[in-house]
């Protein structure tokens, strides 16, 4: 079948290369100009670990990645005041685990798939025409063209899921936080294969060193601090980032100096989607665009893998027949996804504390990490993936 899919990010390119070893032409629509590398630092195990193992890309994704040793809780003054060891964390994968630049692991995928999976980049969707024998897609550059299926692979702010579901706001669930990440070079102190945090109340700045002198930055602070404002555009992010983090302490003042040195900033809300549906006639959607579980999950790009790895298999199986494949791949994901939002939900209120004695609170808790089997009872549970991933031949 041919196949288009909008969005060639995380979930977009993962399918593309599971459909076309199907034996299926996927065509990829993606709005930027180039694959979008940006994105902070994330951990990468459970079931997106093994279909990046089946595509034969995780060698390089260890590659890419780092072998993180602590996360760091500092001071105003720079002092250590809590953290805990990650090795915790690898023996609950049984090493089945690294941390991965979601730019780094986003340029392994599209690599598996360049020059073999048609990308039509700068382009996006401007209408659907879905008609008895397929679906007709209107270009915004101009052009239309005709496929079998479209699927949704465009993120939180999905373009199909709007032309095709309805509104944003119907199926976004906005979990209380803005974020915004961005890269620069040359920044010091750089604490090699640390998490370093430093919270004041509502917010959290963290850093993350990566090879060739690079730093990446994640901004987090609680939504109330905004006032409402919704910024549009990169100016007004810096400004608000600038007066919501004025008073932030520690190295607030040369990190909000060092993004102004850098063109690549991503903001977002901290968000989940929940729809009712993931599927409509001939259009699915996947990733984040159909169940995006937020960055609270820890897991965001693994389960958008898993989406497309099980949506491609179950197109494949149903040899022809999308309507019993989008049924089955929505079955089989379903009550899984539903489980890491929850647990995302959950961890919410307590993320970002709000007063300094929630953040003495919460530095109190990492410390127990430190004791046998406290990482097992406090992280086991979303650490293991309650989810077994099917064979498709
Ligand atoms: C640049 C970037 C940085 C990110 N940084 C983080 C981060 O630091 N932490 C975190 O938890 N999550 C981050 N995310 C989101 C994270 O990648 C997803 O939560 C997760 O990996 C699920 O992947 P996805 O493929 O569904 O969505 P995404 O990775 O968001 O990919 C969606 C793709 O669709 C493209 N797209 C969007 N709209 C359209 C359209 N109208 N037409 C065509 N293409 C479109 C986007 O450019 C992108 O390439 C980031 C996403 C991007 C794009």
């Amino acid at each position: 079948m041919k196949i288009a899919i909008s969005g060639a990010g995380i979930a977009g390119a993962t399918l593309a290369y599971w459909l076309r070893r199907a034996g299926h032409e996927p065509v990829l629509i993606e709005r930027a100009p180039a694959l979008r590398t940006g994105g902070y630092i994330m951990d990468f195990w459970g079931v997106g670990y093994s279909v990046a193992e089946r595509m034969g890309i995780l060698p390089a994704v260890r590659q890419a990645g780092y072998q993180v040793e602590e996360v760091r809780f500092l001071a105003d003054d720079g002092r250590r005041v809590a953290g805990f060891a990650v090795d915790a964390l690898r023996d609950l994968t049984r090493g089945r685990m690294t941390s991965v630049a979601r730019g780094d692991l986003a340029s392994e995928i599209y690599r598996a798939i360049e020059g073999r999976v048609e990308t039509l980049f700068d382009d996006q969707i401007s209408a659907i025409h879905e008609h008895d024998d397929g679906v007709q897609i209107v270009l915004q550059s101009g052009g239309t063209r005709d496929v079998d299926l479209l699927i949704g692979a465009d993120g939180l702010r999905s373009r199909v899921r709007e032309l095709a579901f309805g509104p944003q706001d119907r199926f976004e669930k906005d979990l209380g936080y803005r974020f915004a990440v961005f890269e620069t070079a040359g920044y010091a102190p750089r604490d090699e294969n640390v998490y370093v945090v430093h919270a004041a109340a509502s917010r959290q700045i963290g850093r993350f060193a990566l090879r060739g002198g690079r730093t990446l930055f994640l901004l987090v602070f609680g939504s109330e601090r905004a006032n409402g404002v919704e910024p549009t555009g990169s100016a007004e992010v810096r400004a608000l980032l600038r007066t919501i983090f004025a008073d932030a302490g520690w190295e607030t003042d040369r990190i909000l100096a060092a993004m102004d040195t850098t063109d690549d900033l991503y903001f977002d809300r901290v968000s989940q989607i929940r729809m009712p549906s993931w599927r409509r006639g001939r259009i699915a959607l996947v990733g984040d665009a159909a169940m995006a579980v937020s960055f609270l999950a820890g897991e965001g790009a693994g389960l958008a893998m898993t989406g497309a790895y099980v949506l491609a298999g179950e197109i494949a199986r149903a040899a022809g027949d999308y309507e019993q494949a989008f049924a089955a791949y929505e079955a089989r994901l379903r009550p899984f996804i539903e489980g890491k939002q929850k647990t995302a939900e959950n961890f919410a209120s307590t993320f970002v504390p709000q007063t300094e004695f929630g953040i003495w609170l919460r530095n109190q808790a990492t410390r127990l990490m430190a004791l046998p089997g406290a990482a097992n009872l406090m992280l086991g549970k979303s650490l293991s993936d309650n989810f077994e991933l099917p064979e498709y031949a």
